[in-house]
């Protein structure tokens, strides 16, 4: 019998989904708006716990697209972006004809180096144009430098959008991710922290601009009797069936955190004589990661040669889900055509890293079997 696939991080429903998905049936609220919206929303604000205002999209990719409207990016502006991450956090600047200028990552949190962002934002004035907005990830939930990269940003008086789409729970300095930036994102897709099957947020400390959002999202309908535009439209809004599911998976979102958290303790004890392998985890106290993924780098001159992808092919081949690094947008064939500016750590990183599965909801028993794959490949 073949064993039953582990997966690198799958949804885990809490119990109480269902009943809220039920309500919007009971009530006719089957549409993207309704008490869920509402009650998703709420619930998120409180969570963030600083003053912020919450508009529920339908994707994470949504509302990086929004984001940057907000901040008046159009055809012809160049954006900043961190290279080392997933495409989604750079797709958005092309769908508004604007030119991606991809930075490289720090060592520490692997995401986007203040050095190089201050050597881009000094580099792309010289040439003439002025950057509109960077985009900041905080990979696989490791906050970035974010003291470091919001003193840029007020520098220069250039706006973060604050891609959170995989840090909901982490935080830096005790202040939660996705507060920030001028604009934070956060994503719902089945793989992420918790999942409303799909769907997104944006978050920003001016009303406004979440009333914006919502608007621009929901077709840019002015306050008249019949359909009346004076602005091009999105439908982007999250639906209230989804938005059901939001609020059940809230309710455990702190208790998943602290079961990714765990798996990542387990593999560090399971890494920890292993000097082949450096597991990522937080440069410092300031830092507290929700470990979205947990992920190792591989020295393959410690391993007589094998690299992060003999360890994938050992692991897929017992049917266990791991995956590479993301590879950097400047590495990307529709992506690398853009400036980047950087050292190539990114590049290094994706060549030794890999993601283990890291979800909330795997057992005492799949822990068993990754134990023994990966000792057996060592
Ligand atoms: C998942 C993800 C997104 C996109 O979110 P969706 O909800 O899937 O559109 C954006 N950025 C990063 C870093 C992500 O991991």
């Amino acid at each position: 019998m073949e064993l039953s696939k582990i997966w690198l991080s799958s949804p885990h429903m809490g119990g109480k989904e269902q009943e809220y998905v039920k309500e919007a049936f009971d009530t006719n609220w089957v549409a993207p708006l309704g008490p869920n919206v509402n009650g998703f929303e709420k619930d998120i604000e409180t969570y963030l716990k600083e003053p912020v205002y919450v508009g529920a999209l339908s994707s994470g990719t949504a509302a990086l697209h929004i984001g940057l409207i907000l901040m008046g990016v159009q055809a012809g502006d160049e954006v900043l972006c961190q290279s080392m991450t997933f495409s989604a956090s750079a797709n958005p600047i092309l769908y508004l004809g604007a030119t991606p200028i991809f930075v490289d990552s720090e060592a520490d949190t692997w995401n986007i180096c203040p050095n190089a962002l201050e050597d881009a934002i000094k580099d792309r004035i010289a040439k003439g144009k002025k950057p509109k907005a960077i985009v900041a990830v905080h990979l696989y939930g490791m906050p970035f430098k974010a003291d470091e990269i919001v003193a840029i940003s007020q520098k220069y008086e250039i706006p973060v959008l604050e891609d959170s789409a995989e840090a909901l729970g982490s935080t830096y300095k005790g202040q939660k991710c996705g507060t920030f930036g001028d604009i934070g994102v956060l994503s719902f897709n089945g793989n992420k922290i918790i999942t409303t099957s799909g769907g997104g947020a944006l978050v920003t400390s001016k009303k406004e601009w979440r009333d914006k959002a919502v608007f621009l999202s929901t077709q840019a309908r002015d306050n008249a009797p019949h359909y009346q535009h004076s602005e091009v439209g999105y439908n982007y809004r999250m639906s209230n069936i989804c938005a059901g599911i939001g609020r059940g998976q809230m309710e455990v979102l702190d208790a998943h955190i602290a079961k990714r958290r765990d798996m990542h303790a387990f593999y560090a004890n399971l890494f920890a004589d292993n000097d082949a392998v450096t597991i990522f985890e937080e440069p410092a106290d300031d830092y507290f990661s929700n470990h979205w993924l947990t992920s190792i780098l591989i020295d393959s001159d410690k391993t007589n040669g094998r690299t992060r992808e003999d360890l994938r092919l050992a692991l897929d081949a017992k049917n266990i889900e791991s995956r590479p690094l993301w590879k950097p947008m400047h590495m990307q064939p529709v992506f690398e055509k853009y400036p980047f500016y950087g050292n190539n750590i990114s590049e290094k990183l994706f060549e030794d890293g890999l993601c283990l599965p890291s979800g909330s909801n795997l057992t005492d028993e799949d822990r068993a079997r990754i134990k023994e794959a990966i000792i057996s490949f060592f």
